[in-house]
Order: structure tokens, then C-alpha cells, then sequence
């Protein structure tokens, strides 16, 4: 078995005896990884924060750290290396509770085995690969479901979510205070075709960020579609959403986009109704926009 994955092993073992003979075994493996000892967890962890490690040897029993913590502290610091720890022959139940905190095996010391030993590390790095891969993946399938790509913000299906759970809140509370503001840019179609889609993304992104700096933290923003946008204001009733909807609409009107180039945006507000389901109080808010299209665009128009 090849040890070329192996570039540099960390022991963080207070006994000189066990240090002595890990190192010996490596050794009559002919492993060539740089062995690193330490003899304490936070010796450790400062190493780590500063150098990078392939497989890391940890016995639960330290001057600084005892028992299952140890392992959960080093976790935390490095998630993403992998961890076999060691205990004693009459401690090994720890070993088991170790692996199920995230460590990838457990060794009993005084029963390890030169083989063994290799063979316990291959699989480790190996298997911290693989978790390391699934939460990356787990990760962007999850970011990918909620966020909008081209703007960051959140989409259509988050948006619905959370606006579910703000109905449901309201339902139980029997309030209305919640209103939507939707929003669509005005003759967009023309700077697509005047300026190109770069631009027209360009505009897009420059429009989140705008409403993303100018709503607050509890607001719920989205792109809906295309051009179109929604911010849910939580604690708010129509005529507030409205004033917050001006706000937003001036600021877009009077951004510099880039070489001088302007956009505006129509707006459609609406309020919550103790009988609305969730496509009612979206529709609404959609005819609030078509009133503010039909009658000029750029401006608000509450329904
Ligand atoms: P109105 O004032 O009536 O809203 O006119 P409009 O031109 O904005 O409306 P229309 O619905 O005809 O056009 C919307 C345009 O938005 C068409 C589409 O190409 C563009 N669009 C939708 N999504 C994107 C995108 O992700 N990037 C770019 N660049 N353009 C987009
Ligand atoms: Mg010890
Ligand atoms: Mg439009
Ligand atoms: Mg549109």
C-alpha cells in the first residue's frame, strides 16, 4: 500500500513511550510522511491553524483536553482532515463514540499493528475525502435551491417558502400586517436589445444590490422572474410598504448604471387579507404592477 497520500502525519500524544512507538512503526513501514508531535491539544490546533496536515493522531487523554471533547474541539478547528484517535486498550468504547462525533477510526493503543496502522490512515484520508465531497455537494444543492444565480438573492421557490411561513404566522397571530411590494423594470426588452444581454445582466445584479442595501434585515427579497422582483415586509401594512416601495423606486430611477445609462421600475403593493391564500395575495400584487405599467410605469400603485 502506497504512502505517497501522505505528506505530513500530526501526533498529538503526551507520552513519550506511545510517541516513541507510533514513530517506530511508521518508520518500519517505510512510511516517508514528515511526522509532527505535539503534546498538547492547543499546541495542536496552532499548528494546524498555520500548517497543513494530511491525517492527524489524537489520543483523548491530553494535560490540556480529556476524553470526547478533545475530539469535538479539533473538529472544529480542522473539519476537513481527518482524525484516528487513540485510546487505551481499556478505554476503546471512547473510540467508538469518537468515530460517531466525526473522527474516522479509533486505535487501541498496545493492539496497533505496523499494517494495521497503514491501513487505518489509507482509509481515513480516503473516507474524509468523500464526507469532505458529499457536504460540498450537499452544500451547493442546497444554496442552489433557495438562491437566485445570476443576483444572489433569494428565488421563486424560496421566496414562496418564506412567504408561506409568514402567512402562517400572521394566520396564527390573527394580524394582516404584511404586505408585498413587486416590482418589474420598465422597457428592459429595449436595453437588452440596445445595450446587449451582458449589460442587461449587468443592470439585474446592480438592481439587487440597490434594494438588497435600501430594505431591512427582515425583509424578504427575491427575483421572481426575468426583470421581476418581490420584497415581502413583514410588521408592515400597505400604506408603509408603499412609502418603502417609493423609496425604492426613486432610488432606482435616479442610479447611474453605468456610462450614464438609467432604468426605472414600476411597482404593485399590496397588503395581507385574513382570507387571502398565497396565489390570491401574489395576484394582487401582480395587478397592483399592471395598474402601475398602464398608467405610465414608473410609479407605485397599492391595491
Ligand atoms: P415593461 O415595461 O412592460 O415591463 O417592458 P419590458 O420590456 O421590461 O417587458 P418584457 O416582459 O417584454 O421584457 C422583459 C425582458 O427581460 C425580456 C427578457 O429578455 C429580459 N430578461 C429576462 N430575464 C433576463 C436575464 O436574466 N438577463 C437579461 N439580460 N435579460 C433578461
Ligand atoms: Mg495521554
Ligand atoms: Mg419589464
Ligand atoms: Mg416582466
Amino acid at each position: 500500500m502506497s504512502d505517497k497520500f501522505l505528506h505530513t502525519v500530526l501526533l498529538i500524544e503526551d507520552d513519550p513511550g506511545d510517541v516513541l512507538l507510533l514513530q517506530e512503526m511508521l518508520e518500519q513501514e517505510g512510511c516517508k510522511a514528515h511526522l509532527v508531535t505535539v503534546a498538547r491539544l492547543s499546541e495542536g490546533i496552532s499548528y494546524l491553524q498555520q500548517n497543513h496536515c494530511d491525517i492527524i493522531f489524537l489520543d483523548m487523554n491530553l494535560p490540556d483536553s480529556s476524553g470526547l471533547p478533545t475530539v469535538t474541539r479539533l473538529l472544529e478547528a480542522v473539519p476537513t482532515t481527518p482524525i484516528i484517535v487513540l485510546t487505551g486498550l481499556s478505554d476503546g468504547s471512547f473510540g467508538i463514540e469518537a468515530v460517531k462525533l466525526g473522527a474516522q477510526d479509533y486505535l487501541l493503543k498496545g493492539d496497533i499493528g505496523g499494517r494495521m496502522l497503514k491501513r487505518a490512515m489509507f482509509y481515513a484520508v480516503e473516507r474524509k475525502k468523500l464526507e469532505v465531497a458529499l457536504k460540498e455537494t450537499r452544500d451547493f444543492f442546497e444554496r442552489e435551491a433557495r438562491i437566485d444565480y445570476l443576483t444572489g438573492i433569494y428565488n421563486r421557490l424560496m421566496f414562496n417558502e418564506l412567504l408561506e411561513a409568514e402567512r402562517q404566522r400572521a394566520r396564527r397571530y390573527a394580524t394582516t400586517d404584511l404586505s408585498i411590494i413587486m416590482f418589474d423594470l420598465d422597457h428592459f426588452k429595449k436595453i437588452n436589445d440596445t445595450c446587449g444581454h451582458i449589460i442587461g445582466d449587468h443592470v439585474l445584479k446592480e438592481v439587487a444590490h440597490l434594494v438588497s442595501d435600501n430594505i431591512r434585515a427582515h425583509d424578504i427579497f427575491a427575483r421572481w422572474g426575468g426583470e421581476e422582483f418581490m420584497v415581502l415586509t413583514p410588521k408592515s401594512v400597505q400604506s408603509q410598504a408603499a412609502v418603502l416601495a417609493q423609496k425604492l423606486r426613486s432610488l432606482c430611477a435616479a442610479h447611474d448604471f453605468g456610462n450614464g445609462l438609467h432604468v426605472t421600475a414600476s411597482f404593485g403593493v399590496t397588503q395581507y387579507k385574513s382570507e387571502d391564500t398565497l396565489e390570491s395575495f401574489t395576484a394582487r400584487t401582480d395587478e397592483a404592477l399592471y395598474l402601475a405599467k398602464e398608467n405610465g410605469r414608473n410609479r407605485v400603485e397599492s391595491l
